[in-house]
């Protein structure tokens, strides 16, 4: 079995969000689906570990912000490699809340469709959310941003619990060969051809050369947990 050939499949980029007893969380998603449109309906893969699981499954509701291709890495490391057990994801975002009291992030985002939860699949380690679309809405046009613009162009990195997840997708993203350096906490890849752009770091910049206060655009660890890559 090949498991490349799994890497071939089309993602979009979402931030799943979801309430409960009025505390809010979300997660970065690649996993977000329409399954019909009458009546209109989600589905969302939710890793079991996953703060978000949690409350989606008590709040009955969750909400999907659609990711512009512009979304700053640093908007996706608060969503993707902080736990909500932690932190409140929604600290320094710029948010409002649906019909549903679920938040909705307001930068960055194409649309947010709004669902309330009908089913549950169990898959092993995930969930399936399974929800009718009771509200959304477009704020602002734009291009979606894709999973393989994600990985590829903007060096982002994938949490150990994303469904995606697998060895074979970090051996893909190796694309130059000298000089770049691992984020040993998310597995933000610093590729100095293409420097971190969202942080004023031009392309050609030698890891080395980085600021000494520079840290990593995902996860926000600091240069010294980076490790180089061979
Ligand atoms: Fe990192």
């Amino acid at each position: 079995m090949n498991f490349k050939a799994l890497y071939t499949i089309n993602y979009g980029m979402y931030i799943v969000s979801a309430q409960k007893d009025g505390r809010f969380n979300g997660q970065v998603s690649n996993t977000v689906f329409q399954i019909s449109s009458e009546p209109p309906t989600l589905a969302i893969s939710v890793n079991k570990q996953n703060l978000s699981h949690e409350f989606i499954r008590e709040g009955g509701y969750f909400v999907v912000s659609v990711l512009s291709k512009d979304a700053p890495l640093s908007l996706i490391g608060q969503f993707g490699f902080k736990s909500g057990r932690e932190a409140d994801k929604f600290a320094g975002i710029n948010y409002s809340t649906g019909q549903s009291g679920v938040p909705y992030i307001q930068d960055y985002t194409l649309a947010y469709l709004e669902a309330r939860v009908t089913k549950e699949v169990d898959v092993a380690t995930h969930t399936i959310f399974i929800g009718e679309v009771v509200n959304a809405e477009v704020l602002q046009e734009g291009t979606p941003m894709t999973y393989a613009y994600y990985r590829l162009v903007k060096g982002g990195a994938v949490p150990k619990t994303a469904p995606t997840c697998i060895e074979v997708l970090q051996e893909g993203t190796k694309v130059v060969k000298a000089a770049q350096y691992r984020c040993t906490v998310c597995g933000y890849l610093y590729d100095p051809e293409k420097g971190d752009p969202d942080n004023g770091i031009g392309p050609g910049t030698p890891f080395e050369d980085l600021p000494d206060d520079w840290t990593c655009p995902v996860c926000g660890a600091a240069k010294d947990a980076f490790e180089k890559e061979n």
